[in-house]
């Protein structure tokens, strides 16, 4: 039932990793190497790919707890008071001492193109241990999201205790680094955008937009050969493309059109599309039909400025698609 929203009959979502303050400088173009810009406003927001896919689930109305660590400092302060405030259960996240909470260093221009530099205080402190300190979240849990902004070990000990507990293990393979097999093989779902789907294939070509279905065909089968039953490929304002080899022979790869919309600002686009996604597929969406929601959610989040507060709710969704 597309239009249902996720808290009707969903189940929970476990969302494990990174807690970042976006420290953000708006600029007509991103400099260039040891260029000094006058940048035209400055704001300090919540962010980090994970809190960010967690508030994203949660304003979806998700049952959302999140894993992760901060700082014991204002900054800390303010990510759990924005989880909070998106019905996001933050009773794991770990207050750290010593150590500052992590910081992105994000310059976004005139065409809401952005770079970005982290760095991850706290979240370098998220172990294996967190993951075992937890064990209780992921029972029953249906859909567990991780990404690579904390340690390897711990992203693979939470996969294989989301996998062990049942749920559907999300993969957003982002920033990119290369993952073991074994991490791999303990995932569901790949996200990646078309830069990260090239890298983890080892430089493979990846579609254009334009390009038929059955040119996806190779990437698919790269993908199971690496262990991945599926993925979601994001093609930024172009959409995506679903990949599912576990689907009926003609929704193995099912295109997403993109939703048109006038962006602003696209950081955190791919968090937005994330975290709707995992709401989906914990109300009982299959994967295209949770991409397809995913994306007018995310096309919605590029339409405001930030990341969390841009986050659209199931009902501006509902509105968008109708
Ligand atoms: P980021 O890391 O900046 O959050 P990403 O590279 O992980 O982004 P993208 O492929 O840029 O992810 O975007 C994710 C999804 O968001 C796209 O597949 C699309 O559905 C939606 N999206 C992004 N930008 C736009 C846009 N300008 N217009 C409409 N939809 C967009």
């Amino acid at each position: 039932m597309p239009n249902q929203t996720p808290s009707q009959g969903s189940s929970r979502i476990v969302v494990l990793g990174s807690l970042n303050a976006d420290l953000t400088i708006y600029t007509q173009r991103l400099p260039e190497p040891g260029e000094t810009l006058h940048g035209e406003g400055f704001t300090v927001n919540p962010g980090g790919k994970s809190a960010n896919q967690a508030v994203a689930a949660g304003k979806l109305g998700a049952n959302v707890s999140l894993i992760g660590a901060v700082g014991q400092d204002a900054n800390g302060t303010m990510l759990l008071e924005s989880c909070a405030a998106a019905n996001v259960d933050v009773s794991h996240v770990r207050r750290a001492e010593n150590v500052e909470t992590g910081v992105a260093v994000v310059t976004v221009d005139a065409q809401g193109e952005n770079s970005i530099v982290i760095s991850a205080g706290a979240n370098g402190t998220l172990a294996p241990s967190d993951v075992e300190a937890a064990h209780a979240v992921f029972e029953g849990a249906a859909v567990l999201c991780l990404c690579l902004e904390v340690e390897q070990a711990t992203v693979e000990a939470a996969a294989m205790a989301g996998r062990d507990a049942g749920a559907r293990v999300l993969l957003n393979l982002s920033p990119y680094a290369p993952i073991a097999a074994s991490l791999a093989g303990a995932c569901d779902v790949l996200l990646v955008n078309a830069h990260e789907a090239s890298q983890f294939l080892d430089g493979a070509p990846i579609p254009t937009p334009d390009a038929s279905l059955a040119d996806w065909e190779p990437v698919l089968g790269h993908l199971v050969a690496r262990g991945l039953p599926s993925a979601v490929v994001t093609l930024g304002a172009q959409g995506s493309v679903v990949l599912d080899s576990n689907a009926s022979a003609g929704e193995r790869i099912v295109r997403i059109n993109p939703t048109r919309v006038d962006a602003v600002d696209t950081t955190g686009a791919g968090d937005a599309f994330t975290g709707g996604l995992a709401a989906r597929l914990a109300a009982g969406d299959s994967l295209a039909e949770a991409a397809a929601f995913a994306s007018v959610g995310a096309a919605l989040a590029a339409t405001k400025k930030g990341t969390q507060a841009a986050y659209p709710d199931a009902e501006a969704v509902a509105r968008k698609r109708n």
